[in-house]
């Protein structure tokens, strides 16, 4: 979840005092790195994919599984096996905000050839397999994007109370501090969030209404001291704590462009798809031990961060607060950065002025000077007595500091200072799924989409308005079936960003958008298996590009099973990970039709959910029955 300082953590009052210093200096450190790396040209195309995983102890005695708050020891052990030994040591650890997740990458990034799509899941499988040999006999880890009794008694192992009352950072009613990673980092944020709001994080989703839930569903919080009372929702589980966002589990993936222009395009063509991927893989219907009306995690997270003061939510007039924020800092992405993308910058942009005067006067184009300017708009939420003053020619934390606490959908990185490393992009709404084989399948999948994108040129930008109106499409219960998403008719037909320098869309070239002309309602079906009339359909278009290319037998089937995967989750003939779950407790003989998700239910959930990940059993109704899957 980003950069990890040693030192000690300041609290809100004092993190508040340096927030300008942070922001001139991390202004200055942009600059220094831009100025020295912008004409990096040639750079090749690497990628990586980042998995995040929960580890759970199954407790067959009692029927109850846990989640097990030892990621840090689990974390030191598998370092000191691999990358501490060794180099090039295939799989790299990181931690997460739980204290029950870790993430895993892969060791080196992967290259432009083909031929390596085809050791991605074998990658994920000795991830998989080395985390699992340093947990405990009845521990077992989980890709799963939301654990169902997340925040329920008794939740973790070993079991904590939350203490709202006492001292503590989250102070919430249902998520114990011990929950939380123990690096300071993230309990600093955790606190500071709180702080600077003013008030608890107020997480509302709305509950699906099975035959016996109760009507209208409201809950009562015993402990609570007038605060739950007045933000939770009837019809809603209500949640109070940052754990019950930035706990849960995603499936990211992260390239290296040729060059800067490569990448501000390639993020502004990856947005379109945030709302689209996402909804195909669904994967988190269950918050708080509840059968929620939503599939997908994102609105949990982004409210869960949500570090605005009721001013800058636009609740108050502003009075202490410079600007009016529309949205959380874990949120879809606010301006498109490439040329072709300035016509469709129709969401109202909050920046700072000042900065953006900064940039622009330094020689940065309007569309870069502006996202950085609206990066910037925010406090920092964390900082370390030991890193308030650094050699800005040499280092980004101050920069890093607010790039990293900008949760968005698409993330544009530039290279660290002094590093060999390129201009890259960070795709980061999609669902963690529950194996190897289909987390590889949405890896690859977007890694050739980039592929088709940049060979063919194609152009898939509508206004970012609605790609925003997407988002909310996506997350809804079975939007990949039944959602109707915004998507551009000919992609074949758009600006050439290469040759089209930032510069011009700086002089105001306005092309006319005919709108309502380029973009349409689609089905997800219809975006990813193509309608005859509407739309050519993007596995169409991946399967003419992998036609063309030189591809060894094997790599063709592996790529082709994965894309197979993608095509009948886009037609319904394949289950989302979403739709699956709620299948099985809905069939689950204890499930009273209450939309709650008991101790049982979930432990045969989760068990049957190991036992597909381990490929003990299979799943045909969620993952089909690919030719040479385990290989
Ligand atoms: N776990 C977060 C999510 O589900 C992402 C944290 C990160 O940026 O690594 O989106
Ligand atoms: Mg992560």
């Amino acid at each position: 979840m980003g950069l990890l300082s040693q030192g000690s953590p300041l609290n809100w009052e004092e993190t508040k005092k340096h927030a300008d210093h942070v922001r001139k200096h991390g202004i200055l450190q942009f600059l220094n790195i831009y100025n020295k790396v912008k004409d990096r040209q040639k750079d090749v195309l690497k990628w990586g994919d980042e998995v995040e995983y929960m580890l759970v102890e199954m407790d067959d005695k009692n029927e109850k599984v846990r989640l097990v708050l030892n990621g840090k020891d689990v974390l030191e052990t598998l370092q000191e096996k691999g990358e501490k030994i060794n180099p090039n040591h295939p799989t790299l650890w990181r931690p997460e905000y739980g204290s029950y997740m870790i993430e895993g990458t892969p060791g080196q990034p992967y290259g432009g050839t083909m031929s390596e799509f085809n050791t991605v899941e074998d990658n994920m499988g000795k991830r998989r397999r080395e985390a699992a040999s340093v947990l405990r006999m009845n521990e077992t880890l989980l890709t799963v994007t939301s654990f169902p009794r997340l925040g329920c008694p008794g939740f973790t192992q070993p079991e904590y109370k939350p203490t709202p009352v006492e001292k503590g950072v989250s102070k919430s009613l249902f998520f114990p501090d011990e929950a939380i990673n123990r690096h300071p980092r993230f309990s600093t944020l955790t606190r500071n969030i709180r702080h600077r709001r003013g008030e608890k994080v107020v997480i509302n989703v709305p509950i699906f209404k099975d035959k016996n839930t109760p009507s209208p569903f409201v809950e009562a919080f015993p402990e609570d001291d007038g605060e739950a009372a007045r933000a939770a929702l009837p019809d809603h589980i209500y949640m109070d704590a940052m754990g019950f966002g930035m706990g849960n589990c995603c499936l990211q993936v992260t390239f290296q462009a040729c060059s800067i222009s490569e990448a501000r395009y390639l993020y502004d063509q990856l947005a379109t798809f945030c709302p689209i991927v996402m909804a195909l893989s669904a994967a988190s219907p269950f918050y708080r031990g509840y059968v929620s009306d939503i599939d997908c995690r994102w609105g949990v997270i982004s409210a869960s961060v949500d570090d605005r003061t009721r001013e800058e939510r636009g609740l108050e007039p502003l009075k202490n607060n410079k600007f009016r924020i529309h949205k959380s800092r874990y949120d879809s992405i606010d301006s498109y950065l490439s040329c072709c993308g300035d016509k469709y910058n129709d969401i109202e942009l909050t920046i700072d002025e000042d900065i953006n005067k900064q940039l622009l006067d330094a020689g940065i184009d309007k569309l870069l000077a502006q996202h950085i300017a609206h990066l910037f708009i925010r406090d920092p939420l964390s900082l370390f007595q030991e890193k308030i003053h650094l050699d800005d020619e040499n280092e980004s934390d101050h920069f890093e500091n607010l790039q990293s606490t900008n949760w968005q959908t698409m993330r544009f990185k530039p290279p660290p200072p002094n590093s060999d490393i390129g201009w890259r992009v960070e795709f980061r709404p999609m669902e963690v799924q529950l194996t190897d084989f289909e987390n590889s399948a949405y890896v690859v999948f977007i890694v050739l989409l980039t592929r088709v994108i940049l060979s063919y040129k194609l152009d898939f930008l509508i206004p970012l308005s609605k790609v925003d109106e997407n988002m909310k499409v996506a997350q809804k219960r079975n939007a990949v079936q039944e959602g109707m998403f915004y998507f551009r008719k000919d992609v074949f037909k758009g600006c050439n960003p290469v040759l089209d320098p930032p510069s011009t869309a700086q002089n105001g070239v306005e092309s006319e958008a005919k709108d309502g002309e380029e973009f349409t309602l689609m089905s997800i079906d219809t975006i990813i298996n193509g309608k005859e009339g509407v739309f050519h359909g993007l596995i169409p278009m991946l399967n003419c590009y992998l036609e063309n290319m030189e591809v060894d037998v094997d790599t063709r089937c592996t790529i082709l099973n994965y894309l197979k995967l993608i095509k009948k989750r886009a037609s319904g003939e394949l289950m989302t990970m979403a739709k699956w779950m709620r299948e099985f407790v809905a069939r689950h003989p204890q499930y009273k039709h209450d939309s709650v998700i008991t101790d049982k239910v979930n432990y045969d959930l989760v068990h049957k959910c190991d036992r597909i990940a381990k490929g003990l059993e299979k799943c045909p109704e969620l993952i089909g029955d690919p030719v040479n899957r385990g290989k």
